[in-house]
């Protein structure tokens, strides 16, 4: 008969005090790098402990534990190693989030088959096992599960291998509930009795449930689920890191699922839509994404000297970053052309919209890539009030953001989300290429309101074009 505290004491005589005073350390590595990369200054310090840390202790049990299957274990950390190596190196700034709904999914999926391994070994064991065990064991098999599949198919998505349109079929409410009540039901086996059996279809009913939560979810809110499925993988290496009796695990999962739930929280608010409702909203029928037809109404076009004029010759300038800028990669000449028309005396920020871009902080992290200085990036809220007072609005592949219809228009999918006010400014210059709309695929009216021009053209080319024209006046 195994109890609570045998198990414990187990564990941790397998520990040496020492171990667990590094994984300790580790663990307050974690709470540093999360420190750190709460801003832009300290990010890659940040980042950089949170990483050292991590090998610590992924490297620690190497030096205590009485491991087998070494060599298996070292070749799977050099295959991990070297695609997560060349993986990093190779996405581009705009697949980001991809990468991190991969990652994190494989997090998940390891989470999964750990338990599924502790259930093996409770079943081998023969001996009552306390259900709190037992409960965390269901609970990291199942939730593991759905995170793997759920970030599998949000890659696919975002990869665009699948449509990232909503996808529903009749039915699917009730296979996703018939679903997840089986799986609840399946996780009371395991917690009555740990039965390898169960476990395994725990596992294939998570992954079930995992992929009807994320089809029904539409593009533009792809992101947000990353971040749940993220904090998703958290409290499962957290349970899984009391199953195994690891404190780091305990903690590093607790960090994940805390932080990841706070930025699905803030996401969504900053997108003026609750959590159910991103998750739900396409069963209760409709889209959450508009049509995305280009628009054929006039609107003012003007070339880049016309521009380079009205911003050479301004007092006060805001450039509006967004998505486009990120696909152009224009980020380095707008800093060139923003630092000539500083040297010629023209005021000039940039507004930051926390939901700019394709993922949190993606402005501020293409800016800081081209140098620009943290000073000259204002958030959304401190910048509202003065475009009042601002000669023009340089918006720089930007739309949503920046799209009066979320004040206006209770049918947009952009309803509530706070926006850039913009349109109180006395000029606005759009770069774009055409008259396709942002990402959620409706009309934007600012940029058929009088006081709009549009610089039409791919935003690194018109960009060069426009910095060449200041510098000729
Ligand atoms: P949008 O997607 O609304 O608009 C991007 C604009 O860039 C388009 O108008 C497009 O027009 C233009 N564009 C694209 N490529 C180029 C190019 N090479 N040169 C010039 N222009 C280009 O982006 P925003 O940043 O304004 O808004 C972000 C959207 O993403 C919001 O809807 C937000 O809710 C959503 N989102 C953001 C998340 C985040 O964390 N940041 C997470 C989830 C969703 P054209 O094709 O005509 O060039």
């Amino acid at each position: 008969m195994t109890s609570t505290s045998d198990l414990v004491e187990a564990s941790e005589l397998a520990l040496p005090t020492w171990a667990q005073l590094v994984f300790l350390l580790c663990a307050v590595g974690f709470i540093l790098a999360l420190k750190g990369l709460s801003g832009p200054r300290t990010a890659r310090v940040g980042n950089l402990i949170g990483a050292g840390a991590a090998v610590v202790a992924c490297a620690l049990p190497f030096f205590y534990a009485d491991l087998q299957n070494v060599v298996w274990i070292l070749l799977a950390i050099a295959v991990g190693t070297a695609i997560g190596t060349v993986g990093a190196q190779r996405v581009q700034m705009t697949q980001m989030p991809q990468l991190v709904a991969l990652f994190n999914g494989v997090g998940g999926g390891a989470a999964a088959l750990v338990a599924l391994l502790e259930l093996q070994h409770f079943t081998e064991r023969g001996a009552e096992v306390p259900v709190a065990y037992l409960v965390a064991t269901g609970f990291t098999v199942l939730v593991g599960s759905v995170s793997f599949a759920g970030s599998v198919v949000t890659f696919a998505k975002l990869q665009e291998l699948m449509t990232s349109r909503p996808v529903v079929f009749p039915g699917l409410p009730f296979a996703f509930g018939g679903a997840f009540v089986a799986a609840l039901v399946v996780a009371g086996v395991i917690v009555g009795e740990p039965v390898m059996w169960a476990g395994v279809v725990l596992g294939v009913l998570g992954l079930v449930v995992g992929v009807l939560l994320v089809l029904p979810v539409g593009g533009a809110d792809v992101p947000i689920v990353i971040s749940l499925l993220n904090a998703f993988t958290g409290l499962t290496v957290a349970a899984g890191g009391y199953v195994l009796q690891n404190t780091v695990l305990l903690v590093a999962g607790t960090l994940v699922g805390a932080s990841g739930t706070f930025l699905t929280l803030l996401m969504a608010g900053a997108m003026g839509r609750s959590v159910p409702n991103i998750l739900f909203g396409a069963l209760k029928g409709g889209s959450t994404l508009g049509a995305g037809e280009a628009s054929d109404r006039p609107v003012r076009s003007v070339g880049p000297a016309d521009v380079a004029i009205l911003l050479a010759y301004a007092e006060r300038v805001i450039v509006v970053p967004g998505y486009g800028l990120a696909v152009a990669q224009a980020q380095h000449t707008l800093r060139e052309l923003v630092d000539l028309l500083v040297a010629r005396g023209v005021r000039v920020d940039y507004a930051i919209h926390p939901v700019a871009g394709r993922m949190p902080g993606h402005m501020n992290v293409l800016l800081a890539e081209a140098q620009v200085p943290y000073e000259q990036l204002v958030e959304m809220d401190d910048i509202n009030s003065e475009f009042k007072q601002t000669d023009v609005v340089l918006v720089v592949g930007a739309n949503d953001v920046v799209n009066p219809a979320a004040r206006t228009t209770p049918s947009a999918p952009i309803y509530g989300m706070p926006i850039l006010d913009v349109d109180q400014a006395r000029q606005v210059v759009f770069m774009k290429r055409s008259m396709r709309p942002g990402f959620a695929g409706i009309e934007n009216e600012l940029l058929f309101d009088p006081r709009t021009t549009l610089l039409f053209g791919d935003a690194k080319d018109s960009m060069g074009k426009l910095l060449a024209a200041v510098k000729g006046l």
